[in-house]
Formats: C-alpha cells, structure tokens, sequence
C-alpha cells in the first residue's frame, strides 16, 4: 500500500484564534482597512451575489453540521460564477471532509464547463470565520480563494482567505451582479 503524508481533506476546526475576526466583509468597503487588526487585507475576491446568497444558504441547510463546496469561474479569472456544493462526507460539526474522488470529479466538471476552480468554502457552525490549524495544514490549494461562513452571528459571518507561500492573506469579498 502506498504510504502517504499528505492529508486527505480531513478538517478538524478548532479556532487558533478565537474572538479575533469580528469585522464583517461583506459590507466592507474596497480599500477600506481592517480596524480591528489581524490579517491584513489588500486584495479581492469577487463573487456573484447569486453564488454567495446560495453558498450561506447551502451552509445554512447543512446545519448543525458543517456543510463544503468548491466554487468556479471562468479560466484565467479569479472570480466565484458557480457553486458546488459537494456533500461533507463527515457529516460532523466541527470537521468537513471531501473525498479524493468527489474533488476528482467535481474539478472534471468544472473543467468540462470551461471553468477553473477559484474558491473553496465550508462553514464553521459554532466557530469564527478564521481557518482552524488544520484548515491551514490541510488546503490542498492554498492560492484558490478560502471561504469560511461562520454562524456564530446573524447574518452569518464570511471571510476568505488564501495561504500562497506560506502565508495567511485575508480578501475583501467583493459582490457583483452581472456576469
Ligand atoms: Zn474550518
């Protein structure tokens, strides 16, 4: 048997740093800094409203447990055109877990479609919108957009993030209506 490492889309969401990230990003606007401090924030990801409504919803229905799903848009664009929501197969509240095949098989489609994978979300039910140690160990794609909804707070709480060298970047996410 093949011995490996690497970790297999097993998340375990205890918060490394509680209490923290309380400032929305939703309603934040372009530019406008992070007050309360924490990951500093200079870039964008953009998201159609229709995927981001359908996203909290999607997460919302997954309730209690966490709910996980990719997002696509177009080839050469980091933009969120099209949700998918991909069952958690740990049907846990505090860990998601996306099998090998089932990534295999939503990528196939998205790239059939003529999309590239662009973001990747899951909900937190009971923790902030911050990545858990394991979140961060376990991204096998640490430049595609990270998207954590947290229902800690109504509304939800959404942030995104990327892990590119090494290095946690918090994004505004920026909302738009017209493809
Ligand atoms: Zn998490």
């Amino acid at each position: 048997m093949k011995q490996s490492t690497r970790c297999r889309g097993q998340y375990t969401d205890e918060p490394i740093a509680f209490g923290i990230y309380r400032c929305r990003t939703r309603y934040k606007k372009k530019h406008e800094s992070d007050k309360e401090g924490g990951v500093k924030s200079s870039a964008f990801f953009y998201i159609h409203e229709v995927v981001y409504e359908e996203m909290i919803a999607y997460c919302r229905q997954g309730l209690p447990n966490e709910a996980c799903g990719l997002i696509s848009g177009p080839a050469g664009t980091d933009t969120g055109h099209t949700l998918w929501k991909l069952p958690n197969e740990a049907k846990q509240k505090n860990r998601f877990l996306l099998s090998e095949d089932t990534v295999a098989e939503a990528l196939e489609e998205i790239r059939r479609k003529g999309d590239q994978l662009t973001g990747i979300f899951h909900s937190h039910p009971t923790k902030v919108a911050y990545p858990s140690a394991m979140d961060i160990a376990c991204n096998p794609y640490p430049g595609v957009a990270y998207i954590i909804i947290s229902f800690t707070d109504s509304p939800p709480d959404v942030r995104c993030f990327t892990m590119k060298d090494n290095k946690l970047q918090q994004l505004d996410i920026v909302l738009f209506r017209n493809k």
